[in-house]
């Protein structure tokens, strides 16, 4: 536990001055490329401090979404499956949109992986049984939208093992999944996930249908121009920036549909994740 935060603080002590040192440097050849007497000192320290934060984001974004290393058990993508794309779809089952993108599946004859939030299913425990009746696969995410490494490891555990069990009560069936809360893991979470024999499965092409500014067509075109054979691709049938549900996924409903037509229509089938992973 302390060695896990001193290493933790070392790490971040060298993301900042290492980004603080690059900053500098680019700071000083911009100066020495454009000479002005305008460039004071205070000019050259604040262009090192607005570059090194904007790498500095640079890099947590990168470690969040894609760690260090290989981690070969974290899945994001599958570069060799053919032509297959995941469809997968986080935060429900919402009574709203769920209802909707079943539907539009069933039409289009689509299987798709939803990650569903412990607490919803407990809300709507016929939706939850529907999911999986007709043919599509569940997985955990985790019971309250957790943020994961902010959560210490007794709740961490008691999230993810609430949430498997009221998925087992509600579909007969235990979740190969498992999908951290924005995508926010750390190692706990993946010893726990290896100690429950789930798989953590992430994304390699956001709908980025969360933005409360995301449009029907937006949608439509970043999915349909942008996927690729094995790309794993999120959406959301639920939740919101800040709660866990709330927010309207019309966009994502609205474009479903043209979305499985636009990305047949590219050669691209849609599978499940254990066709996917077989
Ligand atoms: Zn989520």
């Amino acid at each position: 536990m302390f060695i896990g935060l001193l290493l933790r603080g070392l790490i971040i002590l060298i993301f900042v001055s290492g980004s603080l040192v690059v900053g500098n440097f680019i700071t000083r050849v911009i100066a020495f490329l454009v000479p002005s007497p305008a460039i004071s000192d205070l000019l050259l320290w604040s262009g090192t401090v607005v570059i090194s934060a904007v790498m500095l984001m640079g890099i947590s974004y990168y470690y969040v979404y894609h760690g260090f290393g290989s981690q070969a058990d974290i899945i994001r993508r599958q570069p060799n499956k053919g032509n297959k794309v995941v469809l997968t779809f986080d935060d429900g089952p919402s009574e709203i949109y769920t209802p909707q993108i079943l539907k539009i599946l069933e039409e289009k004859g689509a299987k798709a992986t939803f990650f569903l939030v412990g607490k919803h299913v407990e809300q709507y425990p016929e939706l939850t049984a529907q999911i999986a009746a007709e043919g599509h696969e569940v997985g955990n995410h985790t019971y309250g939208h957790i943020t994961v490494p902010n959560t210490p490891s007794p709740q961490l555990t008691a999230q993810i093992m609430r949430t498997n069990l009221v998925i087992f009560q509600n579909t007969g069936s235990y979740p190969p999944y498992l999908r951290p809360p924005r995508g926010l893991y750390d190692m706990r979470m993946r010893r726990i996930a290896m100690l429950l024999g789930q798989e953590l499965v992430l994304w390699s092409l956001s709908a980025q249908d969360w933005h409360p500014r995301a449009t029907t067509a937006g949608v439509v075109k970043r999915v349909v121009e942008k996927a690729v054979a094995g790309d794993i691709i999120l959406f959301h049938d639920s939740g919101s920036l800040l709660a866990t549900e709330g927010s309207s996924r019309g966009p994502t409903v609205e474009a479903l549909g043209p979305i499985i037509d636009g990305l047949r229509a590219r050669g691209l089938e849609i599978s499940t994740l254990e066709e996917f992973l077989a």
